[in-house]
């Protein structure tokens, strides 16, 4: 597919596994469709992907199943 930054033909669609919020808001989401470009190494989500990113968030508790998840918090600070 066409790079949406670039304009180079062969992007590719690669589904990741992203976190979002914290604590009892947190949501695990897989299979999330992010497109990577070769020819800029951007890597990216369409609007249509946010789209529906943010309605899962919004609607976390009623599309969410309950899995059990190790969370582990990274301890170490960055500077
Ligand atoms: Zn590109």
């Amino acid at each position: 597919m066409k790079c949406d930054f670039c304009g180079a033909q062969g992007a590719v669609i690669r589904k990741t596994t992203k976190s979002f919020g914290r604590g009892s808001n947190l949501v695990v989401v897989e299979n999330i469709p992010v497109v990577h470009c070769a020819s800029c190494h951007e890597s990216y989500i369409t609007a249509e992907t946010a789209r529906e990113l943010d309605h899962i968030r919004k609607n976390r508790r009623s599309l969410g199943k309950a899995k059990r998840v190790l969370v582990a918090s990274f301890k170490k600070s960055a500077a």
